[in-house]
């Protein structure tokens, strides 16, 4: 497996140097928009340690990025009136990830809609900093 990549695009969001549609943050972990969602709320869900894949992150800080994704998506539940949620985490290119920083698909979903293919259509930004800010108002209670 390839070493970890410090100047991967979730790398340079995560030091501020990328701008992101933030959701939710706290000491370990790091939540924005997909900026090509699959269904309206795709949110990424990653560590802010350097793990390339879940073979590479320490155990405790994938536990960390899970229970946050559970509590983003009981937030989306509501905020996108969503009927189910698909949750998603790719490793290798192999495996179908293409960012290779570890991260989380949270996607919330609706009965009988299908989800967009990937990287098949950029959101406008309106509707994204629409769409973080009440996911990340909901998170906060
Ligand atoms: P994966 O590596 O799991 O296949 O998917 C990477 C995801 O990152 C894709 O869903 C893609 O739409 C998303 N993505 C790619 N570049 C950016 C970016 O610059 N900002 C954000 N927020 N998402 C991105």
């Amino acid at each position: 497996m390839a070493n970890y990549d410090p100047n991967n695009i979730f790398a340079k969001i995560l030091r501020g140097e990328l701008p992101a549609y933030k959701v939710f943050e706290d000491e370990k972990v790091f939540a924005f928009l997909d900026i090509m969602p699959r269904a309206p709320g795709h949110t990424l869900v990653v560590p802010k340690a350097p793990a390339r894949t879940i073979i590479d992150i320490a155990p405790d800080d994938l536990a960390h990025v899970i229970k946050a994704t559970q509590n983003i998506a009981r937030a989306a539940m509501t905020v996108f009136a969503a009927d189910g949620i698909t949750i998603q985490q790719f490793n290798e290119p192999a495996g179908g990830q293409v960012v290779f920083h570890l991260h989380v698909h949270m996607i919330p979903r609706k009965n009988g809609v299908a989800l967009k293919p990937p990287l098949s259509f950029k959101e406008e930004p309106a509707v994204l900093s629409e769409h973080a800010s009440r996911l990340a108002g909901a998170l906060q209670g």
